[in-house]
């Protein structure tokens, strides 16, 4: 099944590739990383033999006990939820991009652990573009704030933004969200050539982000299934 999911999906990622009505700085190719939280641990061993290149778990002590179970396997890990400073150690020893470094408090404990870890951290700026309350991110007045100041953090490198839209009955209702993304892309690709990365769309919504310049989609129920909250990591 899951082979089945993973041939539809991509097959609707090339097809709202081919809908983009003007060429993006993003490129034509679309990262897929395989939301696998809340699923077992050899979900993410099936998803890598199956080709998938970039696995997303939400929480650090469910990522280290799945990678206590399955090992690093042949694709990467990216944490794509809230990460809690007491967290950043075990975050910059589990995963290869952090997508969802929301404030400047937290990019200073994950640069002061990568430099004891010898490592270079990637992140992507999270941006709560439509200001929910709920949701975590930089709001837009703090992430312009963070911009200049980005070549103090030795250790990190920063390669893009990730952009969670609203929950929409209708995605056309939140284009603007994914369009007022590739805005900030753009201008941040303006300030430092190294940017590359625009993590925009989920199982709901990812053609629309696509559409308007998504170059890495984040997706789960879509390939996985409903997830399992009974699961304890
Ligand atoms: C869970 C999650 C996803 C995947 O959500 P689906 O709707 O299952 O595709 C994507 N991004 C983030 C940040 C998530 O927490």
């Amino acid at each position: 099944m899951l082979q089945e999911n993973l041939i539809n999906v991509q097959a609707k990622i090339d097809a709202a590739l081919l809908r983009r009505t003007e060429e993006k700085i993003t490129g034509n190719k679309v990262t897929l990383v395989a939301v696998t939280k809340n699923h077992p641990a050899e979900v993410i061993t099936d998803a890598f033999n199956l080709g998938v290149s970039v696995i997303g778990e939400n929480r650090v002590q469910e990522a280290k006990a799945k990678r206590e179970i399955v090992g690093k396997g042949s694709g990467r890990w990216h944490l794509i939820g809230h990460l809690q400073t007491n967290k950043a150690k075990q975050a910059v020893a589990i995963f290869d991009m952090i997508e969802s470094a929301d404030s400047v408090h937290l990019m200073q404990a994950v640069d002061k652990e990568a430099a004891k870890a010898g490592k270079v951290q990637e992140i992507l700026l999270q941006v709560n573009i439509a200001r929910e309350e709920q949701k975590t991110g930089f709001s837009p007045e703090d992430y312009e704030a963070v911009v200049p100041e980005l070549d103090n953090f030795k250790n990190l490198h920063v390669r893009g933004l990730m952009v969670i839209a609203p929950a929409a009955e209708n995605s056309e209702d939140i284009r603007w969200v994914f369009a007022e993304g590739y805005k900030l892309y753009c201008k941040l690709k303006q300030q430092r050539s190294d940017i590359d990365t625009l993590s925009m769309g989920m199982t709901h919504d990812y053609e629309t982000a696509i559409e308007e310049g998504a170059n890495m989609v984040r997706i789960g129920t879509a390939l996985f299934g409903q997830r399992d909250y009974s699961l304890k990591f």
